[in-house]
C-alpha cells in the first residue's frame, strides 16, 4: 500500500513539475531570443542613419573612385566601432556596396554561399529579409538567424535595417548585422540554472512525496491492522489519529463503530446469558417435581399441588418463548401494523376487566378517568391492546394491597394520551432507563413478582415506536408511577 501510494504520489508530483517546467521553459526560450541589449540596438541605428546622411550627400557623386573608397573607409571604420558587417543593398534585395571592393571579403563563407545567386551576384535569397524596408519601414530590427541566412554559423545575429531615400523614394537600404553570441551564452547559462532548479525541484517533490505518503500511509496501516484484532473478536483497541483532516474523520468513525459493535457484542452476550437464565429456572423447576414425581419422593396426594407448578411454568416458558419471538419479529420489521380507528376507552374498560380477579384480590382500586364519553384513535388495536394489558398488570403487580390505580385518556390537539398511574413501590432513578431493555427487571420487583420475565416494556416500547408515537414514564420510590403514550387521534364513530 505505501509502494502504490508514494509512486502515485511521486508520478502526480513529476508530471506537474514536467508541464510547469516545459511551459516555463518554452517561454524563457523565447524570451531569451528577443533579449539583446536595447544600448546595441541604439548603436547600431545610429550608424545606419550616418551612413545614410553620408549616403545622400554623395550620392551622385558615387562614380569618383575617390567618393566611394571614402565611402568605404566610412564602412570600415564602423564595422570596426560596432563589430558588424555592413551592406548597402538595393530594391531588389543585391548587396550593391560593402566596405570591400570585392564584395565576398569579410562576410563568413557559409553565408556566402546562401546570398550568391546564379550570375555570381550577391542577393539576399528570401525577399523577407528586404520587402519591409524598402517599403520604407524605419527600421526593421530583426534577431536570430536572419531568415535562415546566418544558419551556418551557430550564432544568432542582431539585424538593423535603414532605408535610403533618394527624392522621396526608398531606393536602397543600409545593412548592419552583429553576431550576438550573449544571448547564446544567456541562453546556456539560463538553461543550466533550469536544468539544476528542475533537478532540485524533482529532489523537492521526491523527499515531499516520501513525506506525505508517509503521513497517509502510516495511519491507514494502524487503521488496517486494527480492523484486523477487531475482526478477530477483540474490541478493546482504539485508534489514536489526531489529525484534523479525512484521515483523522475516518479514524473517529473507525472508534465509534468499534464502540457500536462493543455494545452490541456486549448486548448479544447479555442477551444469551439472560435467555438460558430464563429458560433454565423453569425447566429445572419442572424436571424436579417431575423426577419426584416418577421417584416416588412426592406422596400422590401431593402430585396434583406440584403438577399445577408444572402446568404454570410451562405457561411461563411458553409466554417467554413468544414474546422473545415477537420482539425479534418486530425488531426485524416483520411486523406490520394494521391501523384503524377505534374507541380507545372501550379497549382499556375490556382490558380492566380481564383483571378483575386480580384487582379484587388485592382489592385494588381502579378509577377511569375519561374526558369523553368515546375517544378514537388511529392505531393497530390488538398491538395498543398488549401495549395496555401489560402496563394495567405491572401496575397491579408492583402495587401492594390495598392500592389504587387511575387510567386517564385525554385529547390534545391531533394526539390523545393515555396514562396509567399506580401508587406502587416506584422506580429509582437510576434504574429508570434501564426498565425498557429486554429482561431488566428491578431487584425490589423479584422479590414482589417471581413472574415476569422483564420482556414486557420491551415490547410496549417496540410498539409504540412501530407507532411513531411516544411513551415515558415518571415515577418516585415508595409513592408510584406513571407511564404515558401517545396516539394519534381518530376520526368518526365505530
Ligand atoms: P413481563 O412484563 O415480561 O411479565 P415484567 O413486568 O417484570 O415482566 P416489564 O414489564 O418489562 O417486565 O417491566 C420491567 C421492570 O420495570 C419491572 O420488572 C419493574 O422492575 C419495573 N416496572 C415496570 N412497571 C412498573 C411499575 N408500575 N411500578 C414499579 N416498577 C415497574
Ligand atoms: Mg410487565
Amino acid at each position: 500500500m505505501f509502494k502504490s501510494i508514494f509512486s502515485k504520489l511521486i508520478a502526480v508530483f513529476i508530471a506537474i513539475l514536467v508541464i510547469g517546467f516545459s511551459i516555463t521553459g518554452t517561454m524563457l526560450y523565447y524570451f531569451l531570443g528577443d533579449f539583446v541589449s536595447t544600448e546595441k540596438v541604439k548603436l547600431l541605428e545610429r550608424s545606419g542613419e550616418e551612413i545614410n546622411s553620408f549616403l545622400a550627400e554623395y550620392i551622385e557623386d558615387m562614380d569618383n573612385p575617390l567618393v566611394l573608397s571614402t565611402f568605404r573607409y566610412l564602412l570600415r571604420s564602423y564595422r570596426v566601432s560596432t563589430n558588424s558587417l555592413i551592406w548597402v543593398v538595393d530594391k531588389d534585395g543585391y548587396i550593391v556596396v560593402t566596405e570591400y571592393a570585392n564584395p565576398e571579403l569579410g562576410i563568413p563563407q557559409q553565408v556566402i554561399k546562401k546570398l550568391r545567386d546564379e550570375s555570381g551576384y550577391l542577393r539576399l535569397p528570401d525577399e523577407r529579409q528586404y520587402r519591409k524596408v524598402m517599403l520604407g519601414t524605419d527600421p526593421v530590427v530583426e534577431r536570430g538567424y536572419f531568415y535562415g541566412l546566418f544558419e551556418g554559423t551557430r550564432v544568432p545575429w542582431l539585424t538593423i535595417q535603414k532605408p535610403f531615400r533618394y527624392k522621396g523614394k526608398v531606393e536602397a537600404a543600409v545593412y548592419l548585422h552583429t553576431p550576438i553570441p550573449e544571448m547564446q551564452r544567456a541562453r546556456a547559462s539560463v538553461f543550466r540554472l533550469f536544468m539544476a532548479s528542475v533537478a532540485v525541484s524533482i529532489l523537492i517533490s521526491i523527499v515531499l512525496g516520501y513525506v506525505f505518503s508517509l503521513r497517509i500511509s502510516r495511519p491507514l496501516k494502524q487503521i488496517n491492522n486494527a480492523a484486523r484484532v477487531i475482526a478477530g473478536g477483540e474490541f478493546g483497541k482504539r485508534l489514536s489519529i489526531n489529525s484534523n483532516d479525512e484521515i483523522g474523520e475516518l479514524a473517529k468513525s473507525f472508534n465509534q463503530m468499534v464502540t457500536a459493535l462493543e455494545n452490541l457484542e456486549d448486548m448479544r452476550r447479555g442477551f444469551i446469558a439472560n435467555v438460558s437464565h430464563e429458560l433454565r429456572t423453569p425447566m429445572t423447576t419442572i424436571r424436579g417435581f417431575i423426577e419426584g414425581i416418577l421417584d416416588g419422593t412426592i406422596p400422590p396426594e401431593k402430585q396434583n399441588y406440584y403438577l399445577g407448578i408444572v402446568k404454570d411454568e410451562t405457561n411461563r416458558l411458553n409466554r417467554l418463548v413468544n414474546d422473545l419471538l415477537d420482539l425479534a419479529k418486530m425488531e426485524a420489521g416483520e411486523i406490520t401494523l394494521k391501523p384503524r380507528s377505534f374507541d380507545i376507552n372501550e379497549l382499556i374498560r375490556i382490558c380492566i376487566i380481564k383483571f378483575e380477579n386480580l384487582i379484587v384480590s388485592k382489592n385494588i382500586q381502579v378509577e377511569a378517568n375519561f374526558e369523553e364519553e368515546e375517544m378514537f384513535v388511529n392505531a393497530d388495536s390488538d398491538a395498543i391492546e398488549r401495549v395496555m394489558y401489560n402496563l394495567l398488570h405491572n401496575a397491579i403487580k408492583f402495587t401492594s394491597e390495598n392500592g389504587r390505580i387511575i387510567v386517564t385518556v385525554h385529547g390534545q390537539k391531533d394526539r390523545v394520551l393515555v396514562s396509567v398511574e399506580d401508587n406502587g413501590i416506584g422506580i429509582g432513578k437510576d434504574e429508570i432507563d434501564l426498565i425498557w431493555e429486554r429482561f431488566y427487571k428491578s431487584d425490589k420487583s423479584r422479590s414482589k413478582d417471581k413472574t415476569g420475565t422483564g420482556l414486557g416494556l420491551a415490547i410496549v416500547k417496540n410498539i409504540i415506536n412501530e407507532h411513531k408515537q411516544e411513551i415515558w414514564v415518571e415515577s418516585e420510590p415508595g409513592k408510584g408511577t406513571k407511564f404515558t403514550f401517545t396516539l394519534s387521534k381518530g376520526n368518526g364513530s365505530k
